[in-house]
Formats: structure tokens, sequence, C-alpha cells
């Protein structure tokens, strides 16, 4: 079944539509991206609305059965096909329709508004990764291991974080992603006790612990990977807060079964870590899903009881994090594939001294 099958099976009649409307959200349904428009979903057709920037060339990318409308202002042209296809209400992207549009649409469109359920049923959707999404993820990661490979060439004492930032998003681009997945978080030293903790002057020294957590993007999907790498040497603290956060890393991997919820990966990592006395700063989720957007569903947290599924793609990523002094995160992104999740990333995970 098709994203577009998937949504109209959603629908519960003839007389409802689904507008949507976030770029994210457009592009998953249509493989279209542009920067305004809409997609209209009713149970017979799926429309990808336009203006006249982008119509030429979606209609020579965008695949039937979806049909490409050019509109001159959205919700006049909407309003027709509402009138056509005798469209009583529509759902609406709940969690992304800013209220200044809600008012408008409220105003303007004629359906009755439903404002409750499709963001979500579109998020539910995007779980189970095509083949063909689960090929970019897996591109986007080889970019992002390629740039990493030859950075760390670069990583010796005296450099700075920023340093280093910036040479990795010069190689990402160069091999091919068309931007980094987020903010690059290349930290050194006593920054790495910062799981977000930002690139900046702070130098590299000898026997320092260097995170680097990074991703690109490769036809609109992401990667994501985290690695702690050693300069020089490492302490017996050091190689033990690493151990423990390697083997939270595999008791994770091992949770991910199909059958299994999001929490019983989360709960692998952490009681491992709660169990070596380091509970206290292991203050994130273990992991998420990875896709069009860099976090997107499930949340591989406690709380979350989302049934892991064949081709799902999410993150396995717990860590230890001692205030001043260091921190220890191990990320890869993890393919769901009944008992033998496949893992994205091909960098050794044993401790690297550089
Ligand atoms: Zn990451
Ligand atoms: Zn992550």
């Amino acid at each position: 079944m098709t994203a577009t099958e998937a949504l109209q099976a959603f629908l519960p009649d003839e007389q409802t539509a689904a507008l949507v409307t976030s770029g994210v959200n457009r592009r998953y349904l249509s493989g279209f991206e542009s920067s305004a428009g809409a997609v209209l979903v009713t149970k017979k057709r799926s429309i990808l609305l336009l203006d006249f920037r982008y119509y030429e060339a979606a209609s020579k990318r965008v695949q039937p059965p979806m049909e490409v409308v050019r509109f001159t202002r959205l919700i006049d042209d909407l309003n027709s096909i509402f009138l056509k296809e005798n469209i009583k209400s529509v759902y609406i992207e709940d969690e992304s329709v800013s209220v200044a549009k809600l008012h408008e649409f409220e105003t303007a469109m004629i359906p009755q508004l439903l404002t409750d359920g499709l963001s979500q049923k579109l998020s539910e959707i995007r779980l189970i990764k095509t083949p063909d999404e689960v090929e970019k993820i897996i591109t986007a990661q080889r970019i992002t291991e390629r740039a990493y490979n030859e950075v760390l060439n670069f990583l010796k004492p005296g450099v700075t974080e920023r340093k280093i930032a910036v040479e990795l998003e010069h190689l990402i681009k160069l091999y091919g992603g068309e931007r980094i997945a987020f903010d690059l978080i290349c930290i050194t030293g006593a920054n790495t006790s910062l799981p977000h903790g930002v690139p900046g002057e702070r130098v590299v020294r000898e026997g320092d612990f260097f995170t680097f957590d990074i991703g690109s993007v490769y036809e609109g999907y992401h990667s994501d990977m985290t690695r702690t790498v050693a300069v020089g040497s490492a302490t017996d603290e050091m190689r033990m807060i690493y151990e423990t956060v390697l083997e939270a890393h595999q008791k994770a991997q091992r949770a991910i079964i199909a059958g299994n919820t999001a929490a019983d990966v989360d709960i692998a990592a952490r009681d491992h870590i709660e169990s070596c006395g380091y509970g206290e700063y292991f203050g994130h989720s273990t992991g998420h899903g990875v896709g069009l957007e860099i976090h997107e569903a499930p949340a591989v947290y406690k709380t979350c009881h989302t049934v892991l599924q064949d081709n799902m793609v999410i993150t396995d990523e717990p860590g230890i994090y001692l205030p001043d002094k260091f921190g220890v995160r191990i990320e890869d992104m993890f393919l769901v594939r009944g008992d033998q999740p496949l893992d994205l990333a091909e960098i050794e995970k044993e401790l690297v001294i550089i």
C-alpha cells in the first residue's frame, strides 16, 4: 500500500478529505519538494497543488495517480475542488498549521475543519520505510562516514572544535550530501559532558575525549551517528565509562526486535546504565526515528509503547555525561528486521585512540 493509499484508508467516507500543507509531508506524499503548496487527498483522488514556479517541474516528475494542479489562490482553488467532489469536511495537520493559517482556513474554507488525527496518522504512516527510503538513509550515512574517516586526520592536539565541525560540513557537501542533517556536534574535553554542546574555540588536548554527533541529508533523508574517540590516551575511568555506554548500546541493539516496543529498547540501555550506578547521568531518551526529519516517531523512550515493525529506522544512542569532566555517547541507526536489526553504520564502535 502506498502512503497515499494508507491516507485514503484513514478517511472515513467520500465526503471527507485530508489537506496536507507541511513541507515534509507534502514531499513525503508527492516525492516533490517545494516551498509552498498543498496535497489534497480524497477517497478517490490525490492532487498536488502548486504555484507557477513549480508546476512545470512537478508535472514531469510527479507519478500518477497523483495529479498536479496549478493554483492561483490556494483556498479558492481548493474550494472549487471541494464543491466539485462534494467534500463536507477536511482534515488539516494539527501539529503544523499555524494559528494564523487556522483562522484563515476557518474563515475561507467551505468544508468543516477536522483538527484532530491527521498529523498523528501521517507520522504513523512514515514509521515504516520503503526500500527506496532506506536506500537514501544509507546513502546519507555513507556520505557522513566518508567525511568522518577523512576528518579524523585533522583531529590532533591544538585544533579547535570549530575547525573540525567546519571541515566535516565541507566534506559532507563535497561527497554529495545536500546539507548537514543538523548543527553538527563536534566537542571535546569537558564540553563532551554537554549532550548538545556547540562547537567553539575549545582546543583539542592530549588525553581528552572528542565527541562527533554528525549526519547528512541525501534526497531529503537524514542520517545520524555519534562516535566518541580519545585523543592520544584515555584514563581507566574514561575506558570504564566508554565500556559501560557501549554495553548499554549493545543491550539496546539486542532489544530492537519486531514485536518489542520502543520502550523495551530504552529500558534495555537505561537498566544497564542504572545498574552500573550512572542512571542520573543519562538524562535523554535512548533514540528516535529517522527519515525525512532527523527526529521523527517513534521516540525510543520508556513511555513510548509503539510496537517495532520491520522497516522502521530508529537510533540507539545511550550516553553518560559526568558534569565538568567528560561524556560518552555512541549512536547508530538500525533498520528493524525481525530479530536481527541491521546496523546502518559501518564505523567501528570499540574505543578508538587517535
Ligand atoms: Zn545524533
Ligand atoms: Zn540521534
